[in-house]
């Protein structure tokens, strides 16, 4: 079996990726192979970040690596947050850094009076395996909702609404269907088709 790291500690997102990608490949997380420092996160785009977890992973752990990093980014704000979507609200004067409450809060009051509320969350997922590097990316479209709704998933699912999935929120769907449809796990299906595929 093959085996792989995904440059996580969320244990959400490991789940996801184990379902998507299978038996054929075993993947561990940073706890199990004893990462436990902040990796840096220092890059302005989200293929840069997810490229910079990814290698620093590679480099430091000598192991073959994958890590995704995730935008939302809001046509009536230009493609913002983006890049910085996880420190949104506290970037603006609300609560903390991953702050979840403060990051839509800060959101529904940017949006007030907008023309339009079309958004999309954008996944890109940066492989590094022996010394070959990958790109693997994921988007879905869908609208700001004016409130929340629903209590499944996390960060900014209560106020996302993909088009495909008739008006409900990320927050009201069970994690399969999320998964079926969501960046992460279009991003995800890519890079399982890329590894079986070469394996
Ligand atoms: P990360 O790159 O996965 O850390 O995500 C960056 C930001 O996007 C964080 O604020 C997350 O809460 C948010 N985010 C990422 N994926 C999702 C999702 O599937 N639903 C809602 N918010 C998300």
């Amino acid at each position: 079996m093959k085996e792989l790291v995904m440059a996580t500690n969320n244990a959400h997102k490991l789940e996801e990726v184990r379902q998507i990608l299978g038996s054929a490949f075993t993947v561990k997380g940073l706890s199990d192979i004893g990462c436990m420092e902040d990796i840096p996160e220092t890059a302005d785009t989200i293929e840069g970040n997810a490229l910079q977890k990814a290698r620093y992973v590679h480099e430091h752990y000598g192991v073959d690596c994958f890590a995704d990093d995730t935008g939302l980014e809001v046509d009536a704000l230009n493609g913002a947050p983006g890049v910085y979507t996880a420190r949104f609200g506290s970037m603006n004067g609300y609560g903390e850094s991953h702050d979840a409450d403060a990051n839509i809060r800060c959101l529904l009051d940017k949006l007030e009076g907008a023309a339009t509320r079309a958004a999309r969350f954008r996944t890109v997922i940066a492989l590094v395996q022996g010394d070959k590097e990958m790109l693997f990316e994921g988007i879905v479209e869908g609208t700001i909702l004016r409130q929340r709704v629903g209590n499944e998933g996390f960060g900014y699912d209560p106020v996302f609404a993909p088009l495909e999935a008739d008006g409900m929120a990320f927050a009201q769907m069970s994690a399969e269907a999320k998964n079926a449809i969501s960046h992460r796990g279009r991003a995800t299906k890519k890079l399982a088709e890329y590894l079986c595929n070469k394996q």
